[in-house]
């Protein structure tokens, strides 16, 4: 059994189709890389990993839970899955260590003194453990993504769905949120992610799944995926010929 099994999944939005049909499983410790043009479903994808979307059809399971359309599966589901976003969401009202803290309390209904304890252990980890009482416009974007991931690791998450993570960030800042995500893939966490950063996904990444209007249309080992593509779809939005 895989930690994630999306089997024949579709997702029609009204009467718009954008997954037609997504069939993929992750082992525990890999590290994909989703890559493919705006609007191919990406996204969705990851969404309905996570439960933010419900599927139409098809099955995701996750550490051998169904992901089942009612309010108690879902909830449980989305502890096992952290999801981190272009956009940071943090709190603008609440410090750096509040922000982190916050669903742990509120979700998790973990006592306070153990949520601190766990925000500070995870800031330490993404390399912000001396901010932990600053507030959110104190940091540069990269450190607020940072901090994005640490909330997201405080949850104890399986797995860790990034969508874009890096692509609001002026380019400056995009290595330091990169070398979070390396830490933790090196560490075993089993990471799904949709980038841009092609090198990263060629010296980061276990595989490397390719999408195209609503299904994957290609997928492989990077090496092989980005040497030799074997659809013209690939070639094209790789940029070779
Ligand atoms: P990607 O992330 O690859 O750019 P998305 O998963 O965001 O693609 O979108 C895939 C398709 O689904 C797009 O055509 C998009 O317009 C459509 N879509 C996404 N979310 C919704 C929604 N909530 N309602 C209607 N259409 C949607
Ligand atoms: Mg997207």
């Amino acid at each position: 059994m895989s930690l994630i099994e999306i089997t024949e999944v579709r997702k029609s939005f009204g009467s718009t189709e954008v997954l037609k049909g997504i069939n993929l499983d992750v082992e525990a410790g890999e590290v994909i890389a989703i890559i493919g043009k705006s609007g191919s479903g990406k996204s969705t994808l990851l969404r309905c990993i996570n439960g933010l979307e419900t599927i139409t059809d098809g099955s995701i399971s996750v550490a051998g839970a169904q992901l089942l359309d009612d309010e108690v599966h879902l909830k449980a589901l989305r502890l096992k899955v952290g999801m981190i976003f272009q956009q940071f969401n943090l709190f603008p009202h609440l410090t750096v260590g509040g922000n982190v803290m916050l669903s742990q309390t509120v979700v998790k209904k973990t006592p306070k003194a153990e949520a601190e304890a766990t925000a500070r252990k995870m800031l330490e980890r993404v390399g912000l453990g001396h901010r932990f009482d600053a507030y959110p416009d104190e940091l540069s974007g990269g450190q607020q993504q940072r901090v994005a991931i640490a909330r997201a690791l405080a949850m104890q998450p399986t797995a860790l769905l990034c969508d874009e993570i890096t692509s609001a960030l002026d380019p400056e800042l995009v290595a330091e949120v990169l070398a979070v995500v390396r830490e933790l893939a090196a560490e075993g966490m089993t990471l799904l992610m949709v980038t841009h950063e092609m090198k990263f996904a060629r010296d980061v990444c276990s595989r490397v799944v390719f999408m195209h209007q609503g299904r994957v249309h290609e997928a492989g080992r990077p090496e092989d995926v980005f040497a030799s593509p074997q659809t013209a779809e690939l070639r094209q939005f790789l940029g070779v010929s």
